[in-house]
This record gives structure tokens, C-alpha cells and sequence, in this order.
């Protein structure tokens, strides 16, 4: 094996002796593994996805551009030990089996993983069948996240998804028969969507009694198909926020608390891997686009990858680092607004010790902006805790944004 040692910027630099920081305890770390090929490209969809026949993935190729990126990463996590996996993209369920358990075997080879690790895998329900999702499970994957995003046809249309109403059921009930933890993605205000249609989502999703869902709404990015051809019949202000509202109390009739922004769980059912990033924990993403926070005891850096897969591969099998397009350490100035960023997202907030345990910095160091956000009735005055009041949750992007350098 082969290590070549990363070049890091130091960006924004302003490490000096007085405010050099110190993370006693390096965070918890999980691992994210980027698939950037869909079966087509969804017009709504910002994401480092391409289109692909699936018959022209080159898995073999791809497989071994993993092997190459991660090597070159270990590094920078050496003997640490690796909470929860994401297989994430694009579609991971595009893969074969085979490559699912390679992949797995691949990052057991060389990774200290818990044996209670969180392994969870993405699923297009247009891109599986019972036989296929049986296989990822013997691979190893105890956690799969469907993307259902509508149980109504005429919404799926809309939106441009490959799979239908009967599809996501089948690959939730399946996905429900192989694990106990399954996620099912869903969106509201969708082109054509009705408060009733949203309503029968949501009774699908309660009579599934899932433990786990993400629900978004619709965003219209740029670069994508929608923010050039905004679609006609997008539901009215008034109507989304209907939707919104109703979420909460539909989805408390069975048990599933808001736990973050988007996502709804039952009681020991949080994601694991989401809950890491939510509290400013480590990831090394692995495989075009996928982006790193990693801690050292003096410093922390970020890095991203190439985002095109072709050129991503070609580099990463070069095993010189140019795979990484960006390497840099985040300043002390920084890490107030990075680590609020996170941690606000939380409904329950988090202890006002771990911006200590996670920086290595005082908390004194944001106090002018603390008073800001506490004065503006944003943020909780409690005196153990970092917690959005209801206003704060309500507007969070203006809480999040006083923390910024
Ligand atoms: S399936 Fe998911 S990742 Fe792929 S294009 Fe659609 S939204 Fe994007």
C-alpha cells in the first residue's frame, strides 16, 4: 500500500501561538461513499448525479477508484474506528450486488469498523427488486434509506423519478421484511400536489409505522432542469405551509418526534451517520464530489473531491492526491459558524461543552455573538445548553448566519 502525503492550504489562516487550538478526544467518524450515477436525472436535483445506462457503469473500474481513493486517505483516520458507513449518491441501488459487498468488504479490509456500526445504503425503489435488496443485506447493510418521495404517480411524474407508487411500496415493505431500521424520503409541495394527495402520503408513510423519515421540501436549486422551466403548478405559499404544518401532528399520532430540521424518528431509531454530521463530528467521503471533515488533535481540515466521475477515477487510480480538488484547514474564525451551522439543526440542541470537545476552542471566544443571537430572541438562555428558541428554529438561517466570521 502505497501513502502519499496530502498537501494542506492553510486557508484563512490565523493559528497563532495564543489561540492555537487543542482537541483533547478526536470526534466520532463515519465514512461516506459517493455512487454519482442515476438511472436518469431527476429535474429537481442539484446533486453530484449523473445520468448512466446502467449497463455501461464499469463497476470493476469504479471499484478499484475507490479502493485507490481511500488508500489514499488512511492517513488521515489512521486506527481510529468508524461509527456508521452511507452509501449515498446519486443511486447507490444502481450498483450489482456484487459491487455493494465488495465495497463493503473493501472498507472492512481496511477500516477499524464497530461491530454496532450504523451501514446504511440508499435505494432507488426503480432500481431493485426483493432478490436484490436480500443481497445488499447479506452484504452487510443494516439500514436502508428508500427515496420514495411520493406515493402519488401523477407527483412522481412530475418530478421526473423512474419509479411509481407500487415500486416504493414494494421496496419499503421488502426493505421493512430485511432490517429494522428503514428511512423513507419524502418531499412536499410538488408541481400538481394537493393538500389531500400530501395527506395520503403521509397515511402510506404512518401505516408503514416506519422508524425513520426525511421529509423536504421541494427547493427549486439553480443549475437544475426545474430553474430553467419552473413548473406551472407549483402549489400556492399558503398551501406548502398547510403541508408543513400538518407533518408534525400526523406523524406524532404514531410515535415519530422531529428530531432535526427534516428529519422524524422513533425513539432509538436517529440516523447515526446524520447525527454525527448534525454535532459537528468527522467524515472522510470517498468517491467523486464526496467531501471530508476530519480532526486532529491541533487542527481541522476540510477536503473535497473532483466532482466529475470519469476524471475523478482517472486521478484517484494516479494515487498522487489529485482526485482532491481542495484541501484546507478551517481558522479558529471559522469554526464558530461551521459548528452552529450543525449543531442548531438540532431540535434538542446540543451541550454548550461539546463546541469545547469538538473545537478545541473556549466558548468565551463567541460570546459577543452568542449575546447577538441571545438578544434577538433566537437562541435559548440556557445556561447548559446551545438551543434555537421556537423563533430561532423558525427563522434558523438568520440564527446560523450571526455565527458567521
Ligand atoms: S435519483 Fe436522487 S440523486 Fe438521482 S437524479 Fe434523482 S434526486 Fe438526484
Amino acid at each position: 500500500m502505497i501513502t502519499i502525503p496530502i498537501k494542506i492550504e492553510k486557508k484563512n489562516n490565523n493559528i497563532n501561538s495564543d489561540n492555537d487550538i487543542f482537541i483533547k478526544t478526536l470526534p466520532p467518524l463515519s465514512i461516506y461513499v459517493h455512487i454519482p450515477w442515476c438511472v436518469s436525472k431527476c429535474p429537481y436535483c442539484d446533486f453530484n448525479s449523473h445520468s448512466k445506462d446502467p449497463s455501461n457503469i464499469d463497476e470493476t473500474i469504479f471499484l478499484e477508484s475507490l479502493r485507490c481513493d481511500l488508500e489514499q486517505s488512511l492517513a488521515l483516520i489512521w486506527n481510529r474506528s468508524i461509527i456508521s458507513v452511507f452509501i449515498g449518491g446519486g443511486t447507490p441501488s444502481i450498483l450489482s450486488v456484487k459491487t455493494i459487498d465488495k465495497i463493503l468488504e473493501m472498507l472492512r479490509t481496511y477500516l477499524k469498523i464497530l461491530p454496532n456500526a450504523e451501514l446504511t445504503m440508499e435505494v432507488n425503489p426503480g432500481t431493485v427488486d426483493s432478490l436484490k435488496m436480500k443481497g445488499f443485506k447479506e452484504s452487510g447493510i443494516n439500514r436502508f434509506s428508500i427515496g420514495v418521495q411520493s406515493f402519488d404517480n401523477n407527483n412522481l411524474k412530475k418530478i421526473g423519478r423512474i419509479h411509481d407508487r407500487q415500486d416504493a411500496l414494494n421496496s419499503i415493505s421488502c426493505a421493512q421484511n430485511l432490517v429494522e431500521n428503514v428511512n423513507i424520503d419524502i418531499m412536499f409541495s410538488l408541481p400538481g400536489q394537493t393538500i389531500d394527495n400530501f395527506v395520503n402520503d403521509l397515511n402510506l408513510v404512518k401505516s408503514f409505522n416506519t422508524k425513520h423519515l426525511s421529509i423536504y421540501h421541494l427547493t427549486i436549486e439553480p443549475n437544475t432542469f426545474f430553474s430553467k422551466k419552473l413548473p406551472i403548478d407549483l402549489p400556492a405559499e399558503d398551501t406548502s405551509s398547510d403541508m408543513e404544518d400538518l407533518i408534525e401532528s400526523e406523524l406524532g399520532e404514531i410515535g415519530m418526534k422531529r428530531y432535526e430540521i427534516s428529519a422524524y424518528s422513533k425513539d432509538r431509531f436517529k440516523s447515526i451517520h446524520n447525527v454525527n454530521y448534525w454535532t459537528f463530528g468527522d467524515y472522510l467521503g470517498i468517491g467523486p464530489g464526496a467531501h471530508s471533515k476530519i480532526s486532529f488533535h491541533n487542527k481541522i481540515i476540510r477536503q473535497k473531491r473532483i466532482y466529475n466521475p470519469s476524471l475523478w477515477m482517472n486521478k484517484a487510480m494516479k494515487m498522487n492526491n489529485s482526485h482532491i480538488i481542495d484541501s484546507i484547514y478551517i481558522s479558529n474564525e471559522e469554526l464558530p459558524f461551521e459548528f452552529m451551522l450543525n449543531v442548531l439543526r438540532l431540535k434538542d440542541g446540543v451541550s454548550k461543552q461539546l463546541f469545547k470537545f469538538r473545537t478545541g476552542l473556549s466558548v468565551d471566544i463567541m460570546k459577543e455573538k452568542l449575546n447577538i443571537a441571545y438578544e434577538r430572541k433566537l437562541l435559548s438562555k440556557n445556561s447548559e445548553k446551545f438551543i434555537a428558541t421556537p423563533l430561532g428554529w423558525k427563522f434558523l438561517n438568520d440564527l446560523q448566519a450571526i455565527f458567521i466570521r
